[in-house]
Parts: structure tokens; C-alpha cells; sequence
């Protein structure tokens, strides 16, 4: 197709002169034994949407990256205790963020744990863990399991030119990616912070960018027709 986009859908293809790609992103999930019956009891994978559900309760984040070590610190504003749960020796968190959230007196980090199971009845009660190094499982008792293992954005369809190394859509802050008449909105997009506020405002500018290259591209070609 000449300068437009073809999408092929399973039974149709539909031809667009400008494509915004808002497949979102899912969460990584641990895959382990009451991980998805907790879901929404107890377990989350979003500790700005949830957080204030366990004010004053005892929460495990898993994981070790900046995104785990900044929940933990978000948390552990409002929750009595965040113990977070790490399989490596080393966070790899930015240092910064490291310093300022293992200092807190209601943080502990517990190295080397495995996260194995979560157990409870209605709601989550406690998580197994694992001692990578010793092989000894133990239990701790939380109210809350926060798991911050990573996002998988859905590329499936995108063109790889378009991915970024962390597997995300670059594009600037008005979602314009570098194939001319592509544009990207919410999750897909790489950005500082994944909310529904964010993505509104990604679809308002990825929309209006799209208007703006339809107008550009519509008014050249009349020009052009006109001087002919
Ligand atoms: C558990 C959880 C709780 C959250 N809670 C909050 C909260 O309380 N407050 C908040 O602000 N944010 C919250 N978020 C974040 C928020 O949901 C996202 O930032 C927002 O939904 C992103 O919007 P999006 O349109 O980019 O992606 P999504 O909302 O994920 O939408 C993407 C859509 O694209 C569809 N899709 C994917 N692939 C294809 C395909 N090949 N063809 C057609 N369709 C496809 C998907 O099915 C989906 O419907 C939460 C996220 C999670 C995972």
C-alpha cells in the first residue's frame, strides 16, 4: 500500500492512511502454586493502584529491580512492614534508590529466597519461600504480596525497527514513532509510569498527532492534484 497501513485481521484487512498501536502490556506473572486464586485477594502486581488496601499490614514485594525497590519504598510509607523477597545476592535497583529504601527501619530484604508458594484461605496469609543457596523453605506470614517481576508489552505485532532493546515502542511524548503514520499509546509506549491517567493522555496526543499527519499528508496531496 502507498504510504498507508494495512492491517490483517483474521478474516478481514482493513486499509488506514495512520495506525495507533494500544496493545498494552501485561505484567509478568511467577507461575507458581496460588499465584492467580489470590489474585485480586491479597496478590497484586500494581502497588500504586493497591497500596493503600494494606495500610498498616505487613506486605512481601517480589523482585529486585528499581521498579521493586521503588514499590518498596512507596510502601513502606503506609505498611507496618515490606519484606522483600529477592532470589539473587545483589538488587540490581539503581544505587540511589537502594541506599535511601534498605536505611528504612520497617524494610527488610530477605536475599536469596525463592518465592514458591502462597497459602491461605479467603485471602493470602502467608508465602513459602525457598533458600536458594541452603535449600530450606520457610514461611512468612503477609497480608499483602506485591510481585514486581517485570512487564511483557504485547509486540507481538509491532515491527521490530519500532522496539526499544527493553522491548517497549520508542516513540517521543506525542506517540510518533519513526514509521511516518504510526503512532503508539498507554503501556506499549516506553515511559516513566504506567497508569490509566498516562495512557489517556498518550491516546489524546497519539490521536492528535495522527489528526495532524492525516491533515498534512491529505492537504500535500490536494496541493499536489491542484498543481498537476
Ligand atoms: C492488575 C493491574 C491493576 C492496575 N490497576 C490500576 C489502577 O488502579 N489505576 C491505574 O491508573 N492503573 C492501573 N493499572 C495500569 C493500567 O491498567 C494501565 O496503565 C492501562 O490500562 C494501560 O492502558 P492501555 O490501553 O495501554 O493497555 P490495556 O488496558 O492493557 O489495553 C490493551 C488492549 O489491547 C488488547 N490487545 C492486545 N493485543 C491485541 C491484538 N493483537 N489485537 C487486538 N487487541 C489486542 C488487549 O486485549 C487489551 O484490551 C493496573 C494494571 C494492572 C495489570
Amino acid at each position: 500500500m502507498k504510504s498507508g497501513k494495512l492491517l490483517q485481521h483474521k478474516s478481514n484487512q482493513y486499509e488506514a492512511k495512520a495506525v495507533i498501536l494500544a496493545l498494552g502490556s501485561e505484567r509478568k506473572k511467577l507461575e507458581i502454586p496460588g499465584e492467580k486464586g489470590f489474585s485480586g485477594r491479597g496478590v497484586s502486581y500494581c502497588a500504586t493502584c493497591d497500596g493503600n488496601f494494606f495500610r498498616n499490614r505487613h506486605v512481601a514485594v517480589i523482585g529486585g529491580g528499581s521498579t521493586a525497590v521503588g514499590d518498596t519504598a512507596a510502601l513502606s510509607e503506609i505498611c507496618r512492614h515490606v519484606s522483600l523477597v529477592y532470589h539473587g545476592a545483589h538488587l540490581s535497583a539503581i544505587c540511589s534508590l537502594r541506599k535511601q529504601t534498605l536505611e528504612r527501619q520497617n524494610v527488610s530484604v530477605l536475599y536469596h529466597q525463592e518465592i514458591c508458594r502462597m497459602l491461605g484461605t479467603d485471602e493470602v496469609e502467608r508465602i513459602r519461600v525457598k533458600d536458594s543457596e541452603t535449600g530450606a523453605e520457610n514461611d512468612i506470614r503477609v497480608d499483602g504480596v506485591f510481585i514486581d517481576i517485570g512487564m511483557n508489552p504485547s509486540t507481538k505485532l509491532i515491527p521490530k525497527e519500532l522496539l526499544l532493546p527493553d522491548g517497549y515502542v520508542g516513540a517521543d511524548r506525542n506517540g510518533t514513532t519513526k514509521i511516518p503514520g504510526a503512532f503508539v499509546a498507554g503501556d506499549l509506549r516506553k515511559k516513566q509510569l504506567y497508569q490509566i491517567m498516562t495512557a489517556m493522555s498518550d491516546g489524546a496526543n497519539a490521536a492528535y498527532s495522527a489528526q495532524l499527519y492525516l491533515e498534512e499528508n491529505l492537504l500535500s496531496s490536494i496541493t499536489t492534484n491542484y498543481e498537476q
